[in-house]
């Protein structure tokens, strides 16, 4: 029986359409007999029409929650978009000179740098895909194995959903000479109708993924996405194919509070207080 005692990717408030708070999350994790929370909110153009860092001030401001909270560890990430077939995240290249209250700074700052400076981990995702249009599967493999190696992203987020073709023997390669992670995503197993098209994809290419980790020695961590407390900690349909394809419970990065700060550590650094 595999077990799975971390959810490394949740939403909150903080990601406009997502429904519950931080406690909240905490809460349902701490229910679900979890031993650790990664609070994941989008830094993404979804969060605002406008670039500002006025806009994503959540991040910025990570030690108010407490490391420990009912008797659950809360880890402090972001889900970052990738925007460009180069990898490079959200608000990579922007500049600004104020900050929060209005002061002008003295040297201005990458809204990129700033939005990330606080946070344990990132997740690299792709989400608006228009950049993606004519992208063959090899410039996809490239954008993939460069946002890997952006030195706060631990892992990438959901590519068995989002979809893009892309080649998984060099992205798995790239992830273990990184000491990086893929993600096996809950969310992945209830995307579109049972039975459609998308969703028979879908699954097939998380299973694929899963696999090509198995055999490359690669860790996963299995995620639920949950944009609402009450579905944090639900793994089964990913547990279920983890399980029919044999894959090796150490390979687990979500397996034990243990066994993902590990990860975190070796693939981004220490983990501040
Ligand atoms: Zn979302
Ligand atoms: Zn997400």
């Amino acid at each position: 029986m595999l077990v799975n005692l971390c959810d490394t990717h949740v939403h909150t408030l903080f990601s406009r359409h997502a429904y519950s708070t931080v406690e909240e999350d905490v809460r349902a994790a701490a229910e679900r007999g979890l031993e650790l929370v990664g609070i994941t909110d989008h830094y993404s153009a979804m969060i605002s029409s406008e670039i500002r860092p006025l806009e994503y001030q959540h991040l910025f401001n990570f030690r108010a929650i407490p490391r420990q909270w009912m008797g659950v560890k809360v880890l402090r990430g972001a889900e970052a978009d990738i925007v460009d077939l180069e990898g490079h995240l959200f608000g990579h290249g922007l500049t600004f000179d104020r900050m929060l209250t209005g002061d002008v700074w003295v040297t201005p700052f990458s809204l990129e740098e700033q939005a990330l400076k606080d946070v344990d981990y990132a997740i690299a995702s792709v989400h608006g895909r228009d950049f993606t249009r004519d992208a063959t599967p090899a410039q996809v493999t490239e954008m993939y194995v460069r946002a890997l190696a952006h030195p706060k992203v631990l892992m990438l987020g959901h590519i068995g959903r989002t979809g893009l073709p892309y080649e998984l023997v060099p992205v798995v390669r790239a992830a273990r000479e990184l000491g990086k992670v893929l993600e096996v995503n809950e969310h992945s197993f209830d995307f579109g109708k049972p039975g459609d098209g998308r969703r028979v994809a879908t699954m097939g290419r998380c299973r694929a993924l899963a696999e090509a980790c198995a055999e490359a020695g690669v860790m996963i961590a299995v995620n639920t996405d949950a944009h609402i407390s009450c579905e944090i900690g639900h793994f089964e349909h990913s547990l279920a194919m983890l399980e029919e394809i044999h894959f090796p419970p150490e390979l687990v990065a979500t397996r034990s509070a243990e066994a993902f700060i590990g990860c975190v550590e070796r693939g981004v650094g220490a983990l501040e207080d």
